[in-house]
């Protein structure tokens, strides 16, 4: 099974969830069967308890699961029923291991974020990605939340304990333009520095830009970064995001995840999808 973990940079509502369902979208018209995962690290249990103002409408899954809009997304971009164990929340997983604690399952172990939670994280995600092919995970906030330190460190493990070629790391990012409309990369750069001081090298970098990435701010992003050019990719503004698998589709995206996680071999033929 393959994991695509997609981490976002610089600020929130970036386009994230939207990247990730797009990329799944893609696997899923290659034949592959798709699931996602959306970590959000607040402390609420679930999204049912929270001002709709604040936080946009709950979304509510055929089990009744009170979650939030992103898994929307994912529903609707795969063609798939989710279920309240797709959506991890800090919450859900502080509770289960406190009342574990409780319970005296520990048995006497002194309990802590490393590694009884990064351990709860863990089986959860592969719990939820049990009988897909490939399954994403959403990493909500922006890395460097305090909120999401540990499940990012439980990515690090995750990834420590499966082979290279089961999982890849997306990092999307802004790109913004400065006054004399250059496309600036400074803030990318910053970010993938705090992803690698936590032991995360991202293997791809999506821009999400006004217009598409220039060659020239690929070239840059790749040189700074560390990846090959051809894993830089742009996610420019569109009038419908529906419109966003095609655009990635375009720029190759699906190709490149395909050939990194070596899928090439078991997708279904261009024409086919
Ligand atoms: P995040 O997961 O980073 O918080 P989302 O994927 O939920 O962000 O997207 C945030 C907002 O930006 C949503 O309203 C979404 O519809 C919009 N959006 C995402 N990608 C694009 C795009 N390429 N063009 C225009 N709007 C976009």
């Amino acid at each position: 099974r393959k994991f695509v973990f997609v981490t976002g940079g610089v600020m929130s509502g970036l386009g994230k969830g939207i990247t990730a369902a797009s990329t799944g979208r893609l696997l899923s018209n290659a034949g592959f069967d798709v699931t996602a995962v959306k970590i959000d690290p607040y402390l609420n249990v679930d999204a049912g308890t929270m001002n709709p103002y604040q936080h946009g409408e709950v979304y509510v899954l055929k089990d009744g699961g009170e979650v939030d809009l992103d898994l929307g997304n994912y529903e609707r971009f795969l063609g798939v029923d989710m279920t309240s164990d797709h959506n991890v929340t800090t919450g859900k997983v502080y509770k289960n291991v406190i009342e574990s604690e409780r319970a005296g399952d520990y048995l006497g172990e002194t309990v802590q974020v490393i590694p009884h939670i990064t351990n709860d994280i863990k089986r959860r995600i592969r719990e939820a990605a049990e009988g897909s092919d490939v399954c994403l995970v959403e990493i909500g906030g922006t890395v460097g939340d305090i909120e999401g330190m540990p499940y990012l460190e439980a990515l690090r493990q995750f990834a420590h304990e499966q082979d290279d070629e089961d999982i890849l790391f997306t990092h999307v990012t802004l790109v913004p333009y400065s006054k004399n409309g250059e496309q600036k990369t400074k803030p990318t750069q910053h970010s993938v520095k705090e992803l690698r001081s936590i032991g995360l090298q991202p293997d791809i970098l999506v821009g999400r830009s006004e217009n598409e990435l220039d060659d020239k701010t690929k070239e840059k992003i790749a040189l700074f970064c560390d990846v090959p050019t051809d894993a830089v990719f742009s996610n420019s503004d569109v009038e419908d995001v529906y419109h966003v698998p095609l655009m990635v589709e375009e720029e190759g995206l699906d190709e490149y995840v395909m050939q990194e996680l070596n899928l090439q071999d078991e997708a279904l033929p261009p024409e086919e999808r």
